[in-house]
């Protein structure tokens, strides 16, 4: 018998998944010495935030990623509360794409730290040792050019590649050999498969199936009148280990969103309205800072069940028109059945002219946001306990941004409040934790700086400049760049 060669599936493990691990979180802990081997929570820090990222040492106590800050807190008190530097992130996920872009071009980002790759298309690997070492190689490479962890899946479909680095985290590779696939996948939770969410969990539950492997002994009619057509189809087909979806060097949807999730179900109409509203100002906000203007406006509303629904209204020509956006979102919300009430609200654009990846953290970067303002530099304004001046702008501190101090050099806001900022000088290469001062928030010696970068570098092409995201990428050996354990480059000047 012939295995994993169903249909047009691959026969050689050569679709690879990288996915960093804790990203945020693991980036600010190679910031700022201090945080390494503590729990750190990534997110917004407002009232209404939720995590982004949770190091994996807050893991241990319960914290997860999109769970309302509040509990988080409650859980974890005594974490790094920080709001996320999107600029770092970009930069270094700029440098991890480079590396992907090297091995194929076939590389399809799902987020800043996400990946699908080709490995075939790239010619660097045929079959599973090939693979297997084009994946460690891969590993090495980012941890040198970056400092940080990446966990690499690699199998013969997207799905099991995305299992496999799931499987593998953190800080390591694993291989689905294929015609192994449906055996691995039959004692999985059927919450393993993409697509499958706890609404859909809980149902095919109470129907007794609980695992990968009942899905399949179920049979696809039996799914088809459980789940409805479409996804019982698509159920059966992944239960099965079918899934020919190739890897896309570009994403379909270029899109722009802009989400809230609430802390008490809404169902007021009226209220309902007035949030849609304010979430398409901030998504058109959003569309316009990065210079874009798109076609197709998108309504998404999860309901008090769980349950999601999406409806899209697709215009004439591409718009960055506030009240065209309002509009198309209002006539959207008025087809949804919102009774019983609403968790999350969601309004985006898409069908722009360039691509952005700012949609894939519009939520995170939202969570700092208590009111939306009129620049959408949403991290600074959460600081607890601050009341704002009416005399003249008051500075804001931002706990985890970064500062510099005149006589003291580079550090971070550990916290601010009743007039006070404490800041910790440190930077990536402090050999230990910095020392930590307290300062008046209007002290005319301290100002925000940029982050800086992870790793030092002689080799230009990791340096936190602009790295050309889509530039041209050399394709040959990708060789470390960096220039090995932290330190040893060139020095910045102590702080
Ligand atoms: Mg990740």
């Amino acid at each position: 018998m012939v295995c994993g060669t169903i249909g047009g599936v691959r026969s050689a493990p050569t679709i690879l998944h990288l996915d960093m691990d804790a990203f945020f979180a693991a980036a600010e802990q190679a910031s700022k010495p201090s945080l390494r081997g503590k729990a750190v929570v990534v997110g917004g820090l407002g009232p209404r935030g939720v995590v982004a990222t949770a190091s994996y040492e807050a893991r241990v106590f319960g914290v997860r990623s999109a769970m309302p800050m509040g509990q988080a807190r409650r859980l974890a008190p005594h974490a790094a509360y920080l709001a996320p530097r999107f600029s770092l992130y970009r930069s270094v996920s700029d440098q991890v794409m480079a590396l992907l872009r090297a091995l194929s071009p076939l590389v399809e980002p799902l987020s800043l730290d996400e990946a699908f790759v080709d490995l075939e298309a790239g010619g660097v690997a045929r079959d599973p040792d090939a693979a297997r070492r084009v994946g460690e190689r891969l590993r090495a490479d980012i941890r040198a050019a970056t400092g940080l962890t990446g966990s690499v899946g690699l199998a013969a479909s997207k799905m099991l590649a995305k299992i496999a680095s799931e499987e593998a985290k953190p800080d390591g590779l694993v291989l689905i050999d294929p015609g192994t696939e449906r055996e691995l996948l039959a004692p999985m939770p059927v919450r393993t498969l993409p697509g499958v969410g706890p609404a859909t969990g809980d149902h095919l539950r109470r129907a007794g199936i609980a695992t990968v492997g009942e899905l399949a002994e179920a049979g696809e009619d039996e799914l088809v009148r459980l789940v409805g057509r479409a996804h019982g189809q698509a159920l059966y087909a992944m239960a099965l280990a079918r899934d020919e979806r190739p890897v896309v060097a570009e994403r379909e949807t270029k899109s722009v969103s802009v989400e809230d999730t609430y802390d008490v179900d809404i169902h007021d109409r009226v209220r309902i309205r007035l949030e849609v509203r304010r979430l398409a100002d901030r998504c058109v906000r959003r569309l316009r800072a990065g210079g874009h203007a798109g076609r197709t406006i998108h309504l998404k509303v999860r309901r008090y069940d769980f349950s999601t629904l999406t409806r899209s209204e697709t215009l004439r020509g591409p718009t960055d028109d506030p009240a065209v956006v309002r509009e198309a979102a209002a006539r959207l919300l008025e087809v949804v059945d919102t009774t019983g009430g609403v968790r999350l609200l969601g309004v985006g654009v898409s069908g722009l002219a360039d691509f952005t990846q700012e949609d894939l953290f519009a939520q995170a970067a939202h969570a700092g946001e208590e009111e939306p303002g009129e620049e959408d530099d949403v991290a600074d304004r959460s600081i607890p306990g601050r009341e704002p001046s009416v005399e003249r702008p008051v500075r804001r501190w931002t706990a985890g941004h970064d500062v510099r101090h005149a006589v003291f050099g580079h550090g971070w806001v550990q916290g601010s409040g009743v007039g006070r900022v404490t800041v910790r000088f440190e930077t990536p290469e402090s050999p230990a934790p910095g020392r930590v001062r307290t300062f008046s928030v209007d002290d005319p010696e301290l100002e925000p700086a940029e982050p800086l970068p992870l790793v030092t570098s002689a080799a230009p092409v990791t340096s936190a400049g602009p790295v050309g995201p889509a530039g041209p990428v050399s394709v040959g050996p990708v060789r470390p760049v960096g220039p090995g354990p932290r330190g040893s480059g060139p020095r910045r000047p102590a702080a």
